[in-house]
């Protein structure tokens, strides 16, 4: 697989869905490739990128920004709140706002440097007690709260229970972002993409159909 070939495929799938082209943004999940895969992406024009480590992104980033120029990163991985301070310097989105007390440090920082990612809230679509993410039922209470501390909701994201159809899951966030008047859906990976964005997704996040496999060794 390759950029280009996702790009085709995300086109096609936007298309087949009667979305309109262009509209669904593509995040390169980058976390824990290796540097030149990254660079090659980078060199082929493509100027979104997701990670999951703060301290990984914080390496990675400044140095390929100045190369580089306006790149976009977004925090896809669970965010400790001690690590928010950074977070909220090094990205322009978190997808991952899963839990109240992150979202309180992240009004505070937003309060005192008067500027906030875009944010998305993680919904655990599963229920599932291993996952991060608030629970379906108690997300529309928490969208509340986070509006009431006049945090930037971007929308909501989600990570399907492995194994299972993510279909439903995509579904069941895209009628609780509407019913809460949000519009962005980040929703997708390599292998259900093209499922997500039959759903709506607005930011679908490829990691590995287009870097090839991580290795964690
Ligand atoms: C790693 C990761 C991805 C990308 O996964 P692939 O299967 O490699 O596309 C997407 N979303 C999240 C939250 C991830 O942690």
């Amino acid at each position: 697989m390759s950029l280009s070939e996702i790009q085709t495929r995300l086109t096609a799938a936007e298309v087949a869905s009667g979305r309109v082209p262009g509209s669904v943004q593509l995040i390169a999940v980058s976390k824990v490739q290796p540097l030149e895969r990254v660079v090659a992406v980078l060199a082929a024009g493509h100027r979104l990128f997701g990670e999951n480590y703060v301290q990984e992104a914080q390496a990675k980033w400044p140095d390929l920004r100045a190369r580089f120029g306006a790149v976009q990163v977004h925090m896809i991985g669970p965010l400790q709140t001690n690590k928010a301070k950074v977070a909220v310097e090094l990205f322009d989105a978190i997808h991952t706002v899963d839990r109240l007390s992150l979202a309180e440090k992240l009004a505070k920082l937003a309060q005192g440097r008067g500027a906030c990612p875009q944010l998305f809230v993680q919904v655990n679509t599963g229920a599932e007690p291993q996952k991060a993410g608030i629970l379906p039922g108690d997300t529309d209470g928490f969208v509340t709260t986070c509006r009431a501390m006049d945090l930037p909701l971007a929308g909501l994201m989600c990570i399907p229970p492995e194994g299972e159809d993510a279909a439903p899951h995509f579904a069941m966030l895209a009628q609780m972002a509407a019913r809460n008047g949000l519009t962005g859906l980040s929703m997708g990976m390599s292998s259900d993409f093209e499922a997500a964005i039959a759903h709506g997704a607005t930011h679908v996040r490829v990691g590995s159909a287009i870097f090839g496999a991580r290795d964690y060794g």
